[in-house]
Formats: structure tokens, sequence, C-alpha cells
């Protein structure tokens, strides 16, 4: 017997904390991080009595994500009990949305481009339909990955093991308010898994629902994954592996890179099949690059789901949702498409400019401020990005405005100053804030651009170096970079090079 071909099945589940000032169903503060225990209360910790109350923004965070993830928006729904013990989740149940989720049916379109080439229209690892055998290519640039359902939930404590006897549990994470994206299985490589988190991620940043750090768990990624093999002409497939909490774009790749080649492994020794209700629920062990099996479900579990009864079921209105809309605002590929279109960039440049919605936000400011959107890009991504990197810190945070940046930009473009002389302003304007205008003029630095001008510098130059005008005559042509230092060292580093060059050259060829 021998293995003809397979392909591999990816469906991914994202938790994604959301960013309300408010813990979903009660009033402590929704933030990461603290003494363990500091921010709960009687509704967080599921004492006996206390009644949730849903936190104002939460339902509109879940339907601005939905929306920005094409999802449709239910127009009434409702809350559900889902029983089950952990230790880090007192009440004994999550609030969770069981059968009437706020959102359904949306897609994310993963580019191409961000795949490796053999997994592109044309190569050999590409594969053009989902899971029902229907065309996912959308124009020739994307891969479809289709969204089954966004609903909303509570997020549980956090249980820490540490050396030793004991575990301990922190609260502070009880009760804060989550979204779980669920999606179609249409994954078909480790790659589209990890960009689809990615994407997911970038996006929800833009639309500001979440603050998407993975390191502190924000976005949690459980993929499920199997394999269809064709054996001699047979189909199978294998049992469903969810690898739990990923929580990085690496990790996700690596597990299900590693999950593929041991289900692979296993189909050949045991010969195991897909059966339903039966999963294996893994882990990833990051430090020895390995699946780990948490437990395997033989059966069907059952989590009693209940409709929330201290939630009253309730209706999401036309214009709720409409307003949502209006706050999804452009998203990050809308955004590339334009910026490549209205300003000329290159795809590099634009990928970059876009990588944060500040970031956009911010270029965008000052290229409508200035008269060379291309100079201001530049200055941007080479020296703006540079401080940005050193001191680690977000374009928000950046002292400067979009204003100094559009100014700077003019001044070299409208021949003001030179790009030297530009470096110098920047370091000044880093250390002053000073606007560049009143730096030009303070530190004197209007370049000279009157020919009459320059052609004096140049024509002492020539008369004080007879020297270098010989070996020029002799064929030494490099002297007249020489020379031309001399003329811009006479003019104070004002004269504009590329007149002083012209000149030169002239003046050169006459003597
Ligand atoms: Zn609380
Ligand atoms: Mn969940």
């Amino acid at each position: 017997m021998s293995i003809d071909k397979y392909k591999i099945v990816i469906g991914c589940e994202i938790h994604c904390q959301l960013t309300t000032k408010t813990k979903a169903f009660c009033a402590c503060e929704n933030r990461y991080g603290g003494m363990p225990d500091s921010r709960v209360c009687p509704v967080c910790l599921g004492l006996p009595g206390a009644m949730p109350r849903i936190s104002k923004g939460y339902v509109e965070k879940g339907a601005i994500a939905g929306l920005a993830l094409n999802c449709k928006i239910a127009n009434f729904t409702k809350f559900d009990r889902k029983h089950y013990f952990y230790p880090d989740l007192t009440k004994g149940y999550q609030i969770t949305q069981y059968d009437i989720p706020l959102c359904s049916d949306g897609f994310i379109d993963l580019p191409y481009t961000h795949l490796p080439e053999t997994q592109r229209p044309g190569g050999k690892d590409f594969i053009g339909t989902d899971f029902t055998g229907k065309s996912n290519d959308i124009d020739g640039k994307y891969k479809r990955i289709r969204i089954e359902r966004i609903h909303l939930e509570e997020d549980v404590g956090k249980s820490l093991h540490l050396e030793g006897a004991h575990s301990y549990i922190d609260y502070n994470r009880s009760g804060t308010p989550l979204i779980e994206i669920v999606t179609k299985p249409d994954m078909t490589s480790p790659d589209e898994a990890a960009l689809f988190m990615q994407t997911a991620q970038e996006i929800l940043r833009y639309v500001q629902v979440t603050n998407g750090n993975l390191e502190e768990g924000n976005m949690r990624c459980d993929a499920n994954i199997n394999l269809t093999i064709w054996e001699d002409g047979k189909e199978y497939h294998t049992p469903i592996s969810e690898i739990k909490n990923l929580n990085s774009f690496r990790a996700i790749k690596d597990a299900c890179s590693y999950e593929v080649q041991r289900q692979l492994e296993e189909f050949k020794t045991d010969r195991k099949e897909f059966n339903p209700g039966f999963k294996n629920t893994m882990g990833w062990d990051e430090v020895n690059g390995k699946t780990v099996v948490q437990r395997t479900k033989n059966s069907f579990i059952d989590y009693r789901f209940v409709v929330e009864p201290d939630i009253k079921p309730f209706s999401v209105s036309e214009e709720f949702i409409e307003n949502a809309r209006k706050q999804v605002g452009e998203l990050p590929e809308a955004k590339r498409t334009r910026f490549k279109k209205d300003f000329g960039l290159s795809d590099f440049d634009v990928e970059t400019l876009t990588s944060s919605r500040d970031l956009s936000l911010w270029f965008e400011e000052a290229a409508s401020q200035s008269k060379d959107v291309k100079k201001v890009a530049n200055w941007i991504l080479a020296e703006v990005l540079a401080i940005l990197n050193e001191k680690n810190i977000p374009i928000t945070e950046f002292h400067l405005t979009p204003k100094h940046i559009a100014q700077l930009a003019d001044s070299v473009a409208e021949d003001k100053i030179t790009s030297k002389q530009a470096k110098d302003v920047f370091a000044t304007m880093l250390e002053t804030s000073k606007y560049p205008e009143q730096i030009i003029s303070e530190l004197g630095l209007t370049q000279v651009t009157d020919n009459d001008a320059i052609l004096n510098f140049v024509k002492e130059v020539v008369q004080e170096n007879p020297k270098a005008v010989e070996d020029f005559k002799n064929g030494k042509t490099n002297v007249v970079g020489w020379l031309m230092g001399q003329v811009m060292k006479k003019s104070g580093g004002k004269a504009n090079p590329k007149t002083a060059t012209e000149l030169l050259k002239q003046i050169l060829s006459e003597v």
C-alpha cells in the first residue's frame, strides 16, 4: 500500500479579548496584568446571588468585529450558560452564546502574495476549492476563508502551575469579554492557518476592538486539523486533533506542520480513521517542538446549555448595526489598494505604511499637507520608523507631528535646502521639536539657488585652484568631485548641488 497524495484540512477557533472599559458582565476594570485578584467582584467570582449585566460597548465591539470580517449581524440574540468544571471558572459555567451567535457567515480573504509560491495559483500545492468543492479563489488574488460564526463569551481566570505541589489561580481575567471566531475547515496548509490569524489580528486592531497582543494572550488560536489521504485510489480521513491555545504565528505554523507529519505516521502504523465525535485535544510543547495529547474526547460532552436566565434575550436594531458599520472605517486591504493607486508607492512601502492604522493615518495627514508625497513617505519609512524602533514606541507617542515631516519634505522639494541639510534639520527637529522653516531660518541654511551667486563661487574656486584645473585638462576628470567640494565649502554648504555641478562643468569646459 502506498499513499498517493494527501490534503491538509484546518479550521480555527480564535478567542480574542475585546477592549471594553469594564469586564463583560460586571464593573471590574478590564485590563491586563497587575496584582493577582486585584480586579474581582461577586459577579466575576461567581458568588451566589450576584447578577450579571452586559457591559457598555461589549455587544457593539462584537458587532464591529463581525462587520469587519464580513459577517451578518443577528437581529435578535441571547446569552447561554455552558456548564463544565474548571478551577479557573468559579461559577461552574461560562456565559457564552450557543445557538444564536451575534455574527455569522463572514469571511477573510488571504492575499496569495503572503503565501509561499507553491501555494499560489499555478503552484504545485495550490488548492483552489474549499471544503465543499466550491472555488475559493477571489480575482486570482486572494484565497477566501469562510467564517462560520462569531459569538460573545466571557474569559476564565488564569491558572499558574508553578514549581512544586501548588497551583495558583489569578481571577483578574475571569469574566473579561471575548469574541470567539469559528472558521469553516477551509485552510489547507499551516501557512494559511498562520496567515489567517495574522490577517484577523490586523483587521481587528484596525477597527480597534482589541489590542491584539499575542504575547499578552489577547488572541489565542485553537487549530483543528486532520488529513484527507488517498491511498491506492481510496480516500481516508484521519482523526481530528484540536491543538489548543496557540499564541504566536510561529506556534500555529509549527504545531500544524508537526501534526501533519504525526498524523501521516500514525495512519501508516495504526490506520486510525476519522470518527465523528472523537477528537484529540492537544497542547503545543514549544520547547520540544511537538504536540502532546491533553485528553481524548471519546464521547460527546454534555455542556447542558441553558439560556442565561439573568440576562434577557435582546433585539439588535438596524440603527445599532448601521452605527457599528460606520465605526468599521477603511480596512487595511482597501487602504493598501488606495495608497498604491493615489500615491504611486511601491507594494513594499505601502505594506509598511499600512502596518498599523495609526501609522497609516499619520502618513496620510503628512501627505495631505505636503506637495511631495513620495518624499514624505521616504522620510517616514527611513528616518521616522528608525527612531520609533530605537525608542520602541508607537507612532502615537512620537513627539513630532505630521506637519514637521510635510514641511521638511517640501523644503527639499522646493530646493530651499539640500537633502544633506535636511538630515541636519531633522536632527535639530528631533531635539527641539521646532518646525523645519524655523530651524532653516535660525541656522541660516537657506539654499542658494541663484545662478549668479553660484557662478561666482565656481569662478573663485577655478581661479584659486590652477593645479586642479590643469589636471582636469590632462584628463583627470575625477578632480571635478574635489572641485565641487570646494564650491560647496565656499557656499557654506548652501549652494544647490545640481546647479553648482552644471556650472562647474560649463566653466571647466571653457577654460
Ligand atoms: Zn467583576
Ligand atoms: Mn470558547
